[in-house]
């Protein structure tokens, strides 16, 4: 993950930490379109998201998935809304790093 973008994502983020070795969090999917959690944000309920494609990638401020799975007390989804694929209470997410 390039610098630039690593220094941008800790000013913007809560915590001031921003791990660089960013996994896409969506299950697997046949888009080369990847997101990676990067850091929590100040506003509550939103988060900052690496998208990248290739080696084109983009910080993305958006609001988390606010889908719970099935029952009372069903786990939350570590998406954001209106993420493509499954929610990750569903399935795993895939094992796919950016590697730079
Ligand atoms: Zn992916
Ligand atoms: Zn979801």
């Amino acid at each position: 993950m390039p610098l630039s973008l690593v220094l941008e994502a800790q000013q913007r983020g809560s915590t001031g930490y921003v791990d660089r070795a960013v996994r896409c969090r969506l299950s697997d999917h046949g888009g080369d379109d990847h997101y990676g959690l990067l850091t929590e944000l100040d506003t509550y309920g939103a988060a900052l998201w690496l998208r990248w494609h290739g080696t084109e990638t983009a910080l993305l401020a958006l609001p988390d998935c606010p889908v719970t799975g099935p029952g009372p007390g069903g786990e939350g989804c570590c998406l954001f809304a209106d993420h493509p694929e499954a929610h990750t209470w569903q399935h795993a997410p895939e094992v796919t790093s950016y590697a730079s």
